[in-house]
């Protein structure tokens, strides 16, 4: 009998939420970077093992909000947790705990289903500060199982599967074993763009900044795209831009290769920097965005 159910990864920004996910499901679908607040939406994402199926719920890092935006973001993320099977809360091993944590725990202390906690990052911490770190949370909060990992070397991630599987319910995949996740391929597109941007500017720049597809056509050997990239002042779009139109090029050109092996056809594609001066707090575009929770 195989086992099945979802799962809610949960954790302030930065933590690797992520990188576990696009580790267990052997796919890049969730952007990774660096910054903090990189992943906005709800992001579900279907992982296949001989035992059963695990479907992810990756969310938004909880945070004390300063946007519409990252309102509707926290929402994502602590609306997830009454749906689901199993919540697991991740914390960053290397970091000193704080009231980030705090945070993410008080949310979590009103969940029902079983919460795991997984100590990431376990590669950059001596094994002698990790036993003090498990008796410290273990007085926290009764937590089904704690799971020291590495998202990025994959260290006790096999450990970690076996446990999920044993805690969800019996029964068939939930999705088909080829299904990936529930968003369209338009999500995707303008997550790579944005990736791009995050990972290629500065200070106010990734948070600033919102990528939109415009346009959308499948031609036989080719996939033209065009996209808007948002932002919110001008000298903003002055940066984006770059010398001559350089830095616009070097993102367009990163994102496009990896557009062409996600979709594995050729692609177009066209950007575009518009000023909008408030679109962090625009409820029709955060909508559009898929920010906003659909229903609201
Ligand atoms: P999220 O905001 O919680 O989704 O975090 P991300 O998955 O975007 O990761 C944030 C940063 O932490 C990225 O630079 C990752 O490469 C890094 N990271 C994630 N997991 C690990 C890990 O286990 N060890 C180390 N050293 N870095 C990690
Ligand atoms: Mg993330």
């Amino acid at each position: 009998m195989t086992h099945s159910g979802f799962v809610s990864v949960v954790g302030r920004p930065n933590v690797g939420k992520s990188t576990l996910i696009n580790r267990l499901v052997g796919q890049k679908i969730s952007i990774v970077t660096p910054k903090p607040q990189t992943t906005r939406n709800r992001i579900l994402a279907v992982a296949n093992f001989p035992g059963g199926q695990v479907v992810f719920f990756d969310t938004p890092g909880i945070h004390q909000p300063q946007h519409q935006m990252n309102r509707f973001m926290v929402e994502a993320a602590v609306g997830s947790l009454s749906q689901v099977d199993l919540v697991a809360l991740m914390l960053d091993a290397a970091q000193p705990s704080g009231r980030g944590d705090e945070l993410v725990l008080k949310v979590v202390k009103k969940v029902k289903a079983p919460v795991f906690l997984l100590l990431n990052k376990v590669d950059k911490v001596s094994k002698e500060s990790l036993l003090p770190l498990i008796d410290q949370w273990r007085g926290r909060h009764p937590f089904a199982e704690i799971v020291p990992l590495s998202a990025l070397t994959g260290d006790n991630v096999d450990r970690l599967v076996v446990l999920l599987l044993q805690y969800l319910p019996e029964g068939p995949p939930l999705y088909p074993q080829d299904t990936l996740t529930d968003l369209p391929e338009k999500f995707f597109a303008a997550e790579m763009v944005r990736e791009k941007i995050l990972l290629f500017t500065r200070e106010e720049i990734p948070y600033a900044t919102a990528v939109r597809v415009d346009a959308w056509e499948d031609k036989p050997r080719l996939t033209r795209i065009e996209a808007s990239i948002l932002v919110e002042r001008d000298s903003q779009k002055g940066i984006l831009i770059g010398k001559e139109g350089e830095m616009l090029r070097r993102i367009g050109s990163a994102a496009r290769q990896e557009l062409e092996r996600f979709l594995g056809s050729r692609v177009f594609l066209g950007l575009h920097v518009k000023v909008r001066e408030h679109w962090r707090e625009d409820r029709r575009l955060l909508r559009e965005l898929g920010i906003e929770p659909p229903g609201d």
